[in-house]
């Protein structure tokens, strides 16, 4: 192989799991490549919210300070009903004892990977290459080897493990043959974006809202830049009509009253899928974030699981490029983030969105008793905010032997 390019791990994506995956490993000295098909680290309006385990992980890379600082200390959020008015607050403060981030922080996704983008620059160690885009790779015992596209032709890159940041259609999953078993809602989501201070209108807002209603359930979230509202669609209707003014003005004339008024920045439809990678691993390469597991927005998980997967496999990863660990450490970040997903992202993130759709049904009602019953007992509520708030799946995922 000489001539080749080499590097202990080459990272495919840099969005917010890779670009966290790479600083783990950029700060403890390891040869790292980020390849990112895009010019830039995309500014798009997707995870908005930080829990505190995470907050708490991202404080050992130095990025919590910025995130702070930029985005909205959020400790309470609501579940809404819309038809009787009801509303069901849940407050971080009360677990204060286990964090010191008793909150979500309210911030753009973009805010995170672009600023440890920018700071992977000061490592000799480390590259962020942009409009680099992995086109296929080959591994054999002792490393992988990629073929880049680039501006200017195809580069080659030989590395000691890959590591799949590359998102929800990762090309890195495809080539391995890994089955992403799973389903796709029927309806797709409109999410529109606006300047506009919803709490103005509606009194008591949190900066995260869970609206529930069997018609048109909503989630209205704060970030600093703007309020976003997340509704479903009708699968019948086109996009034109999806993101027309007529659209957008009766969404917000039920919601706050008023709809031609509202000024719009985005207004982005989307697809939401419940599906898992089979396996997380395959021999010397890896899937981390949405190339792994994919759910539905209701909780704030999807981000927030794929930054806890890149801590795991660092932690087990680290070991085996320093030869102090063998490669069933790989195996157990497998077991680990992949068990947890199914028996926590995708078990909460299923019931969050039962829960908001609502209906007039028995099951409803039952869903919502127990919510109230969980407002009202200590224990069950601490619980409950620990389950919200991820800890939960964190404790469960180290139980995995
Ligand atoms: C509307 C919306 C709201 C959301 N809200 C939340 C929330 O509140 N909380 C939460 O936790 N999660 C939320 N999510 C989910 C969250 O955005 C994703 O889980 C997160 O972006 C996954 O990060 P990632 O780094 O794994 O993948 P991505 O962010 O998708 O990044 C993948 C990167 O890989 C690059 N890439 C792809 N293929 C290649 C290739 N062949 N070569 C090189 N580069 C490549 C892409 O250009 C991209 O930059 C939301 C998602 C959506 C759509």
């Amino acid at each position: 192989m000489s001539g080749v390019e080499r590097c202990q791990v080459a990272i495919v994506g840099a969005g917010p799991v890779g670009t966290v995956m790479a600083t783990l490993l950029a700060q403890a000295g390891i040869d790292v490549v980020v390849l990112e098909a895009a010019e830039d680290c995309a500014q798009d309006l997707r995870a908005s919210t930080f829990h505190p385990p995470t907050l708490e992980m991202l404080d050992q890379i130095g990025i919590t300070p910025m995130l702070l600082e930029r985005g909205l200390k959020a400790p309470v959020y609501h579940w809404r009903d819309r038809t009787t008015g009801e509303v069901i607050d849940f407050d971080l403060t009360e677990v204060s004892d286990v964090t010191r981030y008793p909150f979500r922080i309210q911030c753009e996704q973009y805010h995170l990977s672009r600023g440890l983008a920018a700071a992977l620059d000061h490592y000799t160690n480390a590259q962020v290459r942009f409009s680099h885009r992995l086109l296929t790779f080959q591994q054999d015992d002792h490393g992988v080897d990629l073929a880049i596209e680039t501006l200017t032709g195809i580069d080659r890159l030989r590395a000691d493990y890959l590591i799949a940041a590359d998102g929800a259609n990762s090309i890195v999953r495809k080539w391995l043959g890994i089955e992403f078993d799973g389903f796709t809602y029927a309806e797709r989501f409109l999410c529109l974006s606006t300047e506009t201070e919803l709490a103005d209108h509606l009194p008591n807002l949190a900066y995260v809202n869970y609206v529930s209603d069997p018609k048109e359930w909503l989630v209205l979230l704060r970030v600093p830049s703007v309020w976003r509202v997340l509704v479903p669609t009708d699968a019948a209707l086109g996009d034109d009509e999806l993101r027309s003014e007529r659209m957008k003005n009766g969404i917000f004339e039920r919601l706050i009253g008023e709809g031609s008024s509202v000024q719009t920045q985005h207004r982005t439809l989307y697809r939401v899928h419940q599906r898992v990678a089979k396996s997380f691993r395959e021999g010397r390469v890896m899937l981390v974030g949405d190339s792994a597991h994919l759910n539905n927005p209701l909780g704030g998980f999807g981000m927030n699981s794929g930054v806890h997967d890149a801590f795991n496999l660092f932690d087990k990863l680290e070991p085996v490029l320093r030869g102090r660990a063998g490669e069933g450490n790989l195996a157990l970040y497998d077991r680990q983030r992949r068990e947890v997903t199914h028996s926590f992202t995708q078990m909460q993130t299923k019931e969050n969105m039962a829960f908001i759709k609502g209906g007039q049904d028995s099951a409803h009602a039952a869903r919502r008793a127990k919510m109230q019953e969980m407002k009202q007992n200590d224990g069950l509520r601490r619980a409950y905010l620990l389950r919200q708030a991820m800890f939960e799946s964190l404790a469960q995922a180290s139980a995995i032997a």
